[in-house]
């Protein structure tokens, strides 16, 4: 086996930063963070000049990407697509996600999805089903005419689907789903994450305390925050026992809001960043269609004619950026924020998301401005340089 050693570079594993060590390679996974005054002789040297390596970037949540949108291509070739798209901005894992579909199509993303898992395809997590089972009155861009309850005919789908992949998020309102259908999908291994919900604190709290285990993009389309009804935005920040995704590109949230956010999250139970990226990421196309209508790109956002914000217009490193250099969050915590913690709430903590020994050899190489120089996914480097 040819154990290659990146050297030259600051090393953050996800915990920690180490200087004038090397991080090894062997195969598709990382095999050891080694000082270099102790380095073994048979090595396949990569001398890399400055910067930092940090575990690649962990996205839950991508509608699209290199002109594919996954509701419109629900295929392994769409989801191959994608993949490509997002770690040429170093996103190495990420969960296709499916917008607000028919049964129909609903069943064709959940079959592709499975094929991409035995097939291994690269740089693919798992699948994240956002609706149908979502409310009505916090719809922002999905088709209101296809939001529906969830029904044990689903239920028993999803397990199914459950069975037969990595993992499945879904993200659903408490409006309509049960809590014992709640239950029994979180005891199944599906992450279920509330979003899309108008439903009042006492509800949504119900919810995760039946099992749900994530909020899907915080503060967007959910019950907001106010002094008598602290709506899914209390609900999920004041819960113990839950994760909250977060778009973090300027346009969905405001800096203060996020701050407010990450001082009122306990230790253990964190926010993690989700790009929502649709097709345009990786392209020149300034418009796609959603459902039958066209999703224009302005200005960083993506808006449907009457001004919803329909996706987000980044990256996850743009996002990572965000957190360093508009909410001065250090870097450190703003990695975690797009590895570890995602890593952990779809459960895959001991595979991805850091730079330990076993885990996949899923690495960015970031210079002192934050670019990416380079990206390695399952130890093979991807981008030309
Ligand atoms: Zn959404």
């Amino acid at each position: 086996m040819i154990t290659t050693a990146l050297t030259g570079a600051t090393i953050f594993d996800g915990h920690r930063l180490y200087k004038n060590h090397a991080l090894l390679i062997a195969n598709e996974h990382i095999s050891a963070i080694c000082d270099i005054s102790s380095l073994p002789a048979d090595l396949n040297p990569v001398a890399l000049t400055g910067g930092l390596l940090a575990p690649g970037l962990i996205d839950l949540q991508v509608n699209g990407g290199g002109g594919v949108l996954f509701n419109d291509n629900p295929t392994i070739d769409g989801i191959r697509s994608i993949c490509q798209a997002h770690a040429a901005f170093g996103t190495t894992s990420l969960m296709p996600t499916l917008i607000t579909a028919s049964p129909v199509v609903t069943e064709q993303a959940i079959n592709a999805a499975i094929e991409a898992y035995q097939s291994k395809l690269a740089g693919f997590l798992g699948l994240h089903l956002e609706g149908p089972h979502l409310s009505v009155k916090k719809k922002g861009a999905h088709d209101a005419s296809l939001i529906r309850p969830m029904s044990d005919d689903d239920l028993h789908c999803y397990i199914n689907a459950r069975n037969q992949l990595p993992c499945l998020m879904i993200t659903v309102a408490p409006e309509s789903v049960t809590e014992q259908q709640i239950n029994a999908l979180s005891e199944a291994g599906i992450t279920i994450s509330l979003g899309h919900s108008n439903a009042s604190y006492e509800q949504c709290f119900s919810a995760f305390t039946a099992g749900a285990t994530c909020a899907t993009h915080l503060y967007n389309a959910m019950s907001p925050l106010t002094h008598r009804e602290p709506g899914l935005v209390g609900a999920a920040l004041a819960h113990n026992k839950n994760y909250c995704g977060l778009i973090a590109d300027g346009h969905h949230v405001h800096p203060a809001a996020i701050r407010h956010a990450l001082a009122a999250k306990q230790k253990g139970n964190p926010i993690f960043l989700v790009s929502d990226a649709m097709p345009p990421i990786g392209t020149n196309i300034d418009s796609f269609e959603l459902d039958g209508r066209t999703v224009f790109r302005d200005g960083g956002r993506l808006v449907l004619s009457d001004g919803t914000l329909a996706g987000a217009d980044i990256s996850l490193l743009d996002a990572t950026r965000y957190m360093v250099t508009t909410c001065e969050l250090d870097i450190d915590e703003a990695l975690r924020m797009a590895t570890v913690y995602p890593a952990s709430c779809i459960g895959h903590e001991q595979i991805k998301g850091t730079l330990e020994p076993e885990h996949s050899a899923n690495i960015v190489h970031l210079d002192d401005d934050f670019g990416l120089q380079q990206v390695w996914r399952d130890g093979l480097p991807l981008l030309p340089g």
